[in-house]
């Protein structure tokens, strides 16, 4: 165990990276409301980790706010300076269903939307950027639906879009908003595995889910947040009845509610 491990029993890694992304003391509110409060969180290469709590407890409001969607109320997001700019060192996938999915772009146009938008406006794509694409759908198993309209997609295959385009943008951290939500089982393994395989390639990957049982046997790291950090660890430290009832109990809802 290393010194910084033995001196801070609750968050212990099995990997030594230094943290790519750094939380601190954030809290984040919509108005008068509390979303997440005082949260410590860090983000290291080579980590598969999950966001994991129930309906309302802040998981895609923490993923917005380290996308810069969302200014801290309180609190620091420090990137790691090796990543240059937060733009492209970040990709983002939100929920599947917050999108236009009647947008009339292809699957092709989707993923190319992943390297425009880290190579900026103005600049056509060349061969390099055509050849990503083409290599980020096939990881994600949909080039043979490359001419295909998004409309005409399933669920699954439009999640497995989404993970194209975040391959795409060839960014150190990728952040994910519940991408096993609505596809099927088969589709969720294939999901879990190509996310497995971006850390091992020595990214950060943050997946945002309330399936705790999908997250304690694929991921890393687990952050258990239910407005607040409950616990955070490697899941056979935290996967426990306690952390599970703390985190899941209706009565933790709404107790940091502020009142003007
Ligand atoms: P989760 O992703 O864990 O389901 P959210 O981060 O979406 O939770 O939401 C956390 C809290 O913030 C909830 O109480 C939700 O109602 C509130 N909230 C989320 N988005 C907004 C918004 N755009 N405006 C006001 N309140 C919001």
């Amino acid at each position: 165990m290393s010194l910084s491990e033995s001196l801070s029993p609750h968050v212990t890694r099995h990997t030594s990276h230094p943290p790519l992304v750094t939380v601190r003391n954030l809290t984040l509110r919509y108005g008068q409301q509390i979303a997440l409060e005082d949260a410590d969180v860090s983000l290291r290469a080579g980590e598969f980790a999950a966001i994991i709590g129930p309906n309302g407890a802040g998981k895609s409001t923490l993923l917005k706010a380290l996308v810069g969607l969302i200014m801290p109320e309180a609190g620091t997001i420090a990137f790691a300076p090796e990543l240059g700019r937060p733009q492209t060192a970040v990709a983002y996938v939100p929920q599947q269903q917050t999108l236009d999915w009647a947008f009339p772009v292809t699957v092709w146009d989707t993923a190319m939307m992943g390297r425009t938008a880290r190579l900026g406006w103005g600049r056509w794509p060349n061969r390099a950027d055509r050849e990503r694409v083409a290599e980020a759908l096939d990881k994600a198993g949909v080039y043979d639906l490359k001419d295909r309209h998004i409309g005409a997609l399933s669920g699954g295959q439009r999640q497995r879009v989404l993970l194209a385009r975040m391959l795409a943008r060839d960014a150190r951290i990728l952040l994910l908003d519940e991408p096993l939500t609505g596809v099927d089982a088969a589709t969720q393994e294939r999901i879990m595995r190509l996310l497995r395989a971006q850390a091992d390639e020595g990214r950060a990957v943050v997946m945002v889910t309330h399936d705790l049982e999908a997250a304690a046997s694929a991921c890393d790291y687990l952050v258990l947040i239910n407005r607040r950090v409950i616990a955070q660890g490697r899941p056979d430290e935290v996967y426990t009845p306690g952390n599970v009832e703390a985190t899941f109990s209706s009565s933790h809802l709404g107790h940091t509610h502020a009142h003007a």
